[in-house]
């Protein structure tokens, strides 16, 4: 975005701004098969944005049969990694020339602010294409280590047909963190974004297309999970399918695996990650960074650090600094530049909180900040929230609130930080914030997480591997390790007596 513009002038374009809605299937869009839609819904104004081709069982139907088509004739799948990173690295041009138009898209239509979409998830979801494009012509295959007399080469090569199942927290950015390794080793996909926000995964598809990624490579499926999302789970010709949504739909995911042909899952799923505030720590750094993330995106984070463990002995001072950082956030319009925390996505997430609000309420926690419900019907939106005197067998301590709700619990000393940090299912990503590198150190050895961050409140980077342990997951996105995701390794043994 141009950085100068203002507020009126964000709102000319976006009431400017013309939504593509349908399907894209086999290069082309199209309506889906039964012409049935879905509304779509402004999660600032409560108002509807458009209406979107709502797919189904055929629809999947139609596209798995022309991705598998694409992917047998190789037209795709054969050309060499340097001519697919070539097209891949035109695709993330193109995103950045309608980086501005994606922006506003993505704020539309999740309310998140405009200074994310565009300073946050578009340049990062262009970023994980061309990272995951340069990366493909830069990998080897093995050889084993056999007597002499043997070559047994170890080769990976692309799954086949791929299904990429994403929420609606972060929608460019996920997709792009499928869809670019997906693409980059060969594979065709088929793209089903969460009905919430499907318009940057349908805004992008015709981009493929102009990138040079041939009809059918690449699909797009908005619908809902039970019936578009269930059709690509079940589906006896998909190869394999990326997951990122929620632990609940995750564990379907699994199970439509095992109802149909064992297809690959991997999943990116929950989270309530704790973060430990140890006494010995920069107390204003901690509790600046701890509410502006745990805040971010309306805290619809799936690694937001939603638990906040501070050692007794200095907790009053350390809420004291927290409480004037969570106040400095107001939930106003996110198409203003200078907003800096938007809407929750809908109505049904705006209720699961405020039940969330509620029950911690009747449960004893004390509220420190927050806890209403703003301008309520037109729009969802939520105040920063802060609990202090929250309880392990609360709610809000142990289930995954995916929305602006801060739970504050206290220790003693590490061992019991420890035991609290790890008393959860899930195991996405924990936070210490510690001067003291030996305990840094031995909390991010006992800490039963995917991602540790020391110091910092970190989103995960694309070199490095993002996933959880417990019920947060299976395998890991970004970095080489997401490749696994989306090819078959194989074994060729040559007796060479
Ligand atoms: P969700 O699980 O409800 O939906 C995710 C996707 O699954 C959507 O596309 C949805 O349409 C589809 N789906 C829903 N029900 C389905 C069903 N019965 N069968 C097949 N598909 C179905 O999650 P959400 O509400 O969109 O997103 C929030 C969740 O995502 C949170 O739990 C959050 O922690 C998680 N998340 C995890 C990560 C991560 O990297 N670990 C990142 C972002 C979000």
């Amino acid at each position: 975005m141009d950085a100068t513009l203002s507020y009126d002038a964000i709102k000319q374009q976006a009431n400017k701004l013309h939504f593509k809605n349908q399907a894209f299937i086999n290069g082309r869009y199209v309506v889906s098969q039964s012409g049935k839609t879905f509304d779509l819904i402004n999660p600032a104004t409560g108002t509807l944005l458009t209406k979107v081709a709502a797919c189904d069982q055929i629809d999947v139907d139609n596209a798995v049969k022309v991705a598998r088509q694409a992917f047998e004739s190789g037209i795709w799948s054969q050309q060499s990694p340097s001519e697919r990173k070539k097209v891949l690295l035109k695709l993330a041009d193109l995103l950045e020339q309608n980086q501005f138009t994606l922006a506003l898209l993505e704020t539309m239509d999740t309310g998140k602010p405009i200074r994310d979409s565009m300073n946050i998830d578009i340049p990062g979801a262009i970023g994980i294409l061309r990272w995951f494009a340069e990366a493909i012509d830069k990998i080897y295959d093995k050889i084993a280590p056999t007597a002499n007399n043997v070559l047994a080469l170890i080769t990976r090569e692309a799954l086949g047909v791929v299904g990429a199942v994403i929420p609606w927290n972060f929608p460019l950015f996920l997709a792009c963190s499928k869809l670019a390794p997906a693409l980059a080793v060969g594979n065709s996909v088929l793209l089903k974004p969460a009905e919430q926000a499907p318009l940057t995964s349908i805004f992008i598809a015709e981009l493929t297309s102009q990138a040079g990624i041939p009809d059918g490579v690449f699909n797009v499926l908005p619908g809902f999970g039970e019936t578009a999302g269930r059709a690509i789970g079940m589906h006896p010709d998909i190869d394999g399918v990326s997951f990122t949504g929620s632990t609940e739909v995750g564990k379907l995911f699994l199970k439509y695996s095992a109802e149909s042909n064992m297809k690959r899952i991997s999943l990116e799923c929950g989270g309530k990650s704790p973060n430990i505030i140890l006494a010995d720590c920069d107390l204003d750094k901690a509790a600046d960074v701890s509410a502006t993330e745990v805040f971010f995106n309306q805290g619809q984070v799936c690694c937001a650090p939603t638990r906040l463990l501070v050692q007794d002995d200095i907790k009053d001072k350390f809420l004291e600094k927290l409480m004037t950082t969570g106040k400095k956030f107001y939930p106003a319009d996110p198409l203003d530049p200078k907003t800096n925390m938007g809407a929750v996505i809908d109505e049904t997430q705006t209720n699961q909180i405020l039940t969330y609000i509620d029950s911690a309420k009747a449960e004893g926690a004390q509220l420190l900040l927050g806890g209403k419900q703003l301008n309520k019907g037109c729009g969802y939106y939520i105040e920063p929230t802060i609990f202090d005197k929250v309880k392990t067998n609360m709610r809000i301590a142990k289930e995954e609130i995916f929305g602006p709700v801060l739970s504050i619990l206290t220790f003693k000393d590490m061992t019991e930080a420890v035991k609290l940090a790890n008393d959860t299912h899930y195991g996405l990503a924990a936070y210490v914030w510690t001067r003291d590198l030996k305990k840094a150190h031995t909390l991010a050895r006992a800490l039963r997480a995917g991602v540790v961050s020391v110091n910092c409140i970190s989103g995960g980077d694309i070199t490095t591997p993002f996933g959880g342990y417990k019920q947060s997951g299976q395998g890991r996105d970004s970095s080489l390790l997401a490749f696994d995701h989306y090819m078959e390794t194989k074994t060729t043994w040559i007796d060479l007596n």
